[in-house]
């Protein structure tokens, strides 16, 4: 099969499911319950960090979903820090918890996640909800992978079997997105920044997922004709033009859309469906409260 490159459209995907999303809220406050509730912690101020929150902040506003802002100045020391996450804890009122990363270089980003109570941990980044993924356990899976997961399915349907590899190797995507795909029953490779022969491992795969943060790094001759590809990588780029930015992922689009049958698009494919499963995650959160 040769590919006809057709776009999974992320936004029109994660469209329908906030719209899903914000009619359970509807129907939980009819039923009597409050708004879902999330808290989002913001230190310092990296700029690409205060436009997702503020993408996320208007998202759960959409779907009634109440979003705590509580931004902090980048000097705040961890035991601070610490001490908000613990108070976020115990608050009945909050039922999602999430601490946008990164934090700045005198904190220990894996203390602070570690420290949020497993059942609001709506990004799923916590060691308990990384194991109960890992061990096949319902419990929060983190948003990228999960859109990632979703868009594969809505366009495939059952992946039993197909051969995929995972290409990077972080908490926040590469190994939940391993641990996801096995859950489908996949045959899955994960490859990384000390793989060898990267082009024949990906020229074997039937699903690709690329998770990399370098500029359209995997090429159109790469991959296996008709194969579906999901494009994680957000990498900001200089015009041809020699003027401003603008967004690639980590596929050379193109070359790509050639080749594979179904193909993410950057921007426009998996970033519109994180934002999607935070809400869907954040729901959860207040229906186990
Ligand atoms: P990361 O830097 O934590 O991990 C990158 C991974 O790529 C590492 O495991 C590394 O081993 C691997 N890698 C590096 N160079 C490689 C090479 N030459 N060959 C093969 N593997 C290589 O990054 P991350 O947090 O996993 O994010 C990856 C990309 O996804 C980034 O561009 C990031 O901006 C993007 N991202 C997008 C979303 C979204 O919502 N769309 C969410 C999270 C991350």
């Amino acid at each position: 099969m040769t590919g006809s490159g057709q776009i999974i459209d992320g936004k029109a995907h994660a469209a329908r499911l906030r719209a899903d999303i914000a009619q359970a809220v509807i129907a939980r406050a009819s039923a009597g319950a409050r708004a879902p509730a999330l808290a989002v912690v913001l230190v310092g101020d990296d700029p690409a960090s205060h436009v997702y929150v503020r993408n996320k902040t208007a998202a759960c506003r959409e779907a009634g979903i109440t979003s705590i802002e509580h931004r902090r100045d980048a000097t705040l020391p961890e035991a601070e820090l610490l001490a908000l996450v613990q108070q976020l804890n115990r608050d009945p009122a909050v039922d999602g918890i999430l601490v946008q990363l990164p934090l700045p270089a005198h904190i220990d980003s894996a203390r602070i996640i570690s420290a949020i109570s497993p059942d609001k941990d709506v990004d799923g980044f916590s060691p308990v909800n990384a194991g109960r993924l890992a061990t096949g356990l319902d419990g929060f899976v983190p948003c990228t992978p999960l859109g990632c997961l979703r868009l594969l399915q809505s366009t495939l349907g059952d992946i039993a079997g197909a051969e995929a590899i995972v290409i990077g190797r972080s908490n926040i995507v590469g190994r939940p997105m391993a641990s996801l795909l096995i859950g489908a029953s996949a045959t899955v490779t994960v490859a990384h920044s000390r793989s060898r022969d990267l082009p024949g491992l990906v020229r074997r795969a039937d699903i690709v997922i690329a998770a990399v943060g370098r500029p359209e790094m995997v090429r159109g001759s790469w991959l296996k004709p008709g194969c579906t590809v999901i494009d994680v990588g957000i990498n900001r780029v200089p015009k041809e033009s020699g003027e401003g930015t603008r967004l690639v992922g980590d596929v050379a689009f193109a070359e790509a859309a050639e080749v594979a049958a179904h193909i993410t698009p950057v921007p426009g494919g998996v970033g519109p469906m994180t934002i999607a499963c935070l809400l869907e995650n954040t729901l959860k959160a207040a229906s186990l409260q």
